[in-house]
This record gives structure tokens, sequence and C-alpha cells, in this order.
């Protein structure tokens, strides 16, 4: 098989090749390895690739990956390999590659969380995603960029750089995930975990055209997730198909020790109602987020793809959440609120990056006043505030109590209805640049995201189909958002999937035709 084949195949196309030997892990592993070596702006040079500087990469670097473990992908790939020939009885997903947010910890890999902050902390144990996907033998490729402390919506708030949209490398691929989502749009991995606090899987899915989804909170565990907003934090898949993506869940989900908000109760099987199809499924359009700021493209799209499941014999039913469209103030008071006290132990001492100073509390000062970027500045501005005495009742509690009531809103929904649907966030992805002096308008692209993240319910993203940009460019992907009732994440994935073979839209970003795409799968000999 050729590179350009392997690189362009799903992870359970891989995986079944790989058990069939068709196909080594090492070969699968190179071909991936190659594609990030030409597109990512890598120094692919020994055992640990690094990210060029930033004012060092080109207009067509996808920028997903700040550090390639090729040495360590090697050596797993060739264990896995030696232990298939032995015979031995492999995970499911043995073999696969998979890009990991570096968000994650992985042991002996340098963590940074997009920051300078972090710069050059190493830690010294693997997150329980990294040790499950571990035991899985998924092989992990390298950690991927995003917005500094998973703060944003578009990737550009990384220290190191922001992120490019393979759809159009002029475009953001939303965030904070971004790296991990442009990696698997860009064929460099057919999985990536990415994490979601507020929309930070579900958004950048839409926008690169992929599958991604939000477990339900406590699903799988946050040891070793560099904490933003604890209440809110959940690990999650990306992959080009459904059915990847419910495979990557399986691996990651499971009670954890180390977790205390991790759920006991035992894992959901995804698969098996995955193919049961919608005939009979009762599916609400969420009034408040279906108008929320949408482009007319984008709507379009979301009409139509609610038209489909409704001819795939699902009944149709608009719901209203009367406080959903309280979810992004209490969202934004409530997370920044929680990242301030997290946030605080970045101090100088313990980990990363220390500017010394005369005293204790001026190299505090100095040492978080260089290593964290604006955004998470204004964060820990704005949480320390809200929780200060004289306004933690006006602010902090009264978003905390939205939450409840959003939570209410939807429990009372489902027991009407199977499942919630919106557009997953109001636009297709915008232009690099486009909002970085606008915090509102960036903040305005979790609009839809955010009140399923406040009640801890799974969500997914699905693709739905293309759009023109305001400005008439494209065609840009549109994702569809599908909520389900607190561990239901199983329906979620069967109304996806249904949606997805209806549809049968091509996740390749060249198949679109714009002219800053870039393809998924070249045809050898191609202009590589
Ligand atoms: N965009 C949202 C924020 O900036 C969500 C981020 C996330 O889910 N990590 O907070």
């Amino acid at each position: 098989m050729s590179d350009a084949a392997l690189t362009g195949m799903g992870a359970a196309a891989l995986a079944d090749a790989l058990r069939a030997r068709e196909v080594s892990t090492r070969e699968v592993v190179d071909a991936h390895l190659d594609r990030i070596a030409r597109h990512d702006g890598v120094d692919a040079d020994g055992d640990v690739w690094h990210a060029r500087p930033s004012e060092e990469l080109g207009r067509d670097d996808v920028h997903a990956f700040l550090v390639v473990t090729a040495g360590s992908a090697r050596a797993h790939a060739d264990d896995i390999d030696r232990r298939r020939v032995a015979g031995e009885d492999l995970a499911p997903l043995a073999g696969v590659p998979l890009a990991l947010k570096d968000v994650l910890t992985m042991r002996g890999v340098p963590t940074t969380c997009g920051s300078r902050m972090l710069e050059g902390w190493v830690p010294p144990y693997d997150a329980t995603v990294t040790r499950r996907l571990r035991e899985a033998d998924v092989v992990v490729l390298g950690k991927t960029n995003m917005d500094e402390f998973a703060m944003g919506s578009s990737t550009e708030n990384s220290a190191f750089g922001p992120t490019r949209n393979p759809w159009d490398l002029d475009r953001v691929p939303g965030g904070s995930s971004g790296g991990s989502a442009a990696a698997v749009a860009a064929g460099m991995a057919p999985l990536a975990i990415g994490t979601d606090t507020g929309g930070s899987i579900r958004q950048p899915a839409a926008f690169t055209g992929i599958v991604g989804a939000k477990p339900t909170y406590g699903a799988v565990s946050r040891h070793g997730l560099v904490a933003f907003a604890s209440s809110l934090d959940q690990a999650g898949p990306f992959a080009r198909d459904v059915t990847d993506t419910a495979l990557l869940q399986m691996v990651l989900q499971g009670h954890d020790p180390h977790d205390a908000t991790s759920d006991p109760m035992p894992r959901a099987d995804l698969l098996a109602t995955l193919r049961d199809g919608v005939a009979g499924l009762r599916i609400g359009v969420v009034e408040e987020l279906e108008s929320a700021g949408c482009e007319p493209g984008v709507r379009t799209v979301f009409l139509d793809a609610i038209a489909t499941l409704e001819r795939l014999g699902a009944t149709i039913e608009r719901v209203s959440l009367p406080h959903a469209p309280y979810g992004l103030p209490a969202y934004y008071l409530v997370a920044p609120a929680e990242a301030s006290s997290n946030l605080a132990r970045f101090d100088g001492v313990r980990y990363g990056l220390r500017v010394d100073a005369p005293s204790a509390e001026a190299m505090n000062a100095a040492s978080r006043a260089a290593g964290f970027g604006p955004e998470v500045r204004r964060r820990i501005m704005i949480g320390t505030h809200a929780l200060s005495s004289g306004y933690v009742d006006a602010y902090y509690l009264q978003a905390a109590r939205v939450r409840t009531l959003i939570a209410r809103d939807y429990a009372s929904a489902f027991a009407h209805v199977d499942v919630l649907v919106s557009p997953t966030t109001p636009t297709v992805p915008f232009r690099l640049g486009e909002r970085t002096d606008d915090p509102l308008a960036m903040y305005r692209s979790d609009v839809a995201t955010v009140p399923a993240s406040l009640a801890g319910i799974p969500a997914l993203s699905v693709p739905a189909g293309t759009a023109e940009a305001e400005d008439g460019s494209g065609p840009l992907p549109v994702g569809l958002q599908i909520m389900a009732p607190l561990r239901e994440d199983a329906r979620n994935y069967r109304v996806a999937f249904a949606l997805e073979q209806a549809l049968g839209l091509d996740p390749d970003p060249g198949a679109h035709g714009g002219p800053r795409a870039l393809p998924l799968a070249r045809p050898q000999g191609g202009a590589g």
C-alpha cells in the first residue's frame, strides 16, 4: 500500500489491515510521520522532532504538532509488530497512530499546554488517558498545539503560533484542541485526543470537517489532564468518521480511582446500538441555539440535516431550553473562576518557568507575568474578581445558579425527546487574525457548545455539510451538534452514524476544491 493510501485510511480500516498483516505497524507509523514531516513545519530529525519557531513557519505549514515523538512511536510500532508476529492477542486498535493534545501528560515528554509558563517541564507520569492508550497499543505520534491552557476557540492563543485549517490554510481550525483536529483532518493521524471544557472538541471538529465527542462528564479520567476548569474539563476523541470516534472513546472511558469525579458506572457500549438507525427516535431542535447568531449558510446546512434525519424516520420536535441564552455569560464566569484557582499553582516554584527577583512575591509576580499570555491573564483577572468577597454572590454564585437552571432545562427536555440537536457553532471557520482583537466575538463561537458543558451531558459534533463563508469563499465544513442525557453517549453516536451514512460526505479537504486546501491523500507521484 502506498503512503498516501495509508494516511487516507481510517482507524478501523487500518486496524483490519494490520490484523490481516497486509501492512506492518511500522509502515503505518512511518507513513504518518512522513506526512507530518512534509506538511507540519517540524524539524524532522532524530527521535524527537520539534515544531519550528512560529516566525520560521510557512503559510503552508499546518503546525498541528508541538513535538513529534518519532523515536518512541517507531519503537512502539516495532514492539507491536513483534508481538503480532508472535501470535499475541492484540487490542482492537493496536498499531493505529494517534495525536495527543499537549494538555495531557506523557511520561518523559514535555507538556506545555501551549504556554511559555510550562516550557521545559517534563512530567514524570502518564495521564490515565495516555496509559489507557498505551495499554490498547495505540501509538502516540506526538503532542498537539492548542490555545494556551485550553482557553480559546481558534488555537491562536498558543504561545507557539497558530495551527492552520487543512480546508483553507488561511483559516483557523477552531480551538482549543485545534492541533488535534487539524492533524486528523490533514491525514497526519487517523485519531486524536482533545479536551472539551466549553466546546474545545466539538467546535474544532466542526471547523475541520471531522467527528469530535465530549463524553459525559466523569466518563473519562482527568488524572494527568492539566486543569483549566475542573468541573467542566473532559477529554474525548476525534476521528474522520463516527465508528472510529466511538472505538476511541471506548478505549478512553472507564472508572479511575485517581480522579474523584470519575464515574464508577460500568463503561458504556457505544457500538452495540450504533447501527440501530433513527427511525422512531424523537429529536428535539433547540430553539434558542438554532438561531443564535447563525450565518445563513450554516443554518441551511443545519435545516437540511434535520430534514435528512426526518426522512430517516426520526420525529422532529422544537424544544425550548429557556436558560440556554444565559449559558455563555454563566460559562465565562464559572470557567475563569475555576481557572483562577487552578492556575495559582504556576508560581515559578513548582513547574516550568521562573523569573528570578529579590523576594518570593516578586519572583511569583514576575514569573506569572512572563509566563502567561494575554487571554490567560484576562481569565485569571475575571475569575479572581468573580470570586472576590463582595462580588462572589453577584457573579460566581449567580452563574452557578444559572448552571443549575440549564441542567434542569435539559432534564425537562429529555423527558420528551431522546436527543437534542443544534448547529455546533454559528459560523464556518474564520480567517486567522479575524477575531484576535475582539474577545467577545471569539467567545460567541462557543454559544451552542457551553450549555451542554455546564450540564455535564455528552455532546458530539458530526459533519453535516459545507457552506460558503460570508465573503463567498469556501466551501467550508459545518457540524451538527447532538446532545443526549447523562451517560447516554451511545445515543449521540447512533444518531451521528445514521446521518453520516445518509449524507456520505467526503472528509478530504481536497475533495471540496478550495485553492488553499491540503488534500488528504495525494495520488502517488503527485505534487507532494
Ligand atoms: N472556547 C472556550 C473557552 O475559551 C472553550 C475552551 C475549552 O473547551 N477548553 O473557554
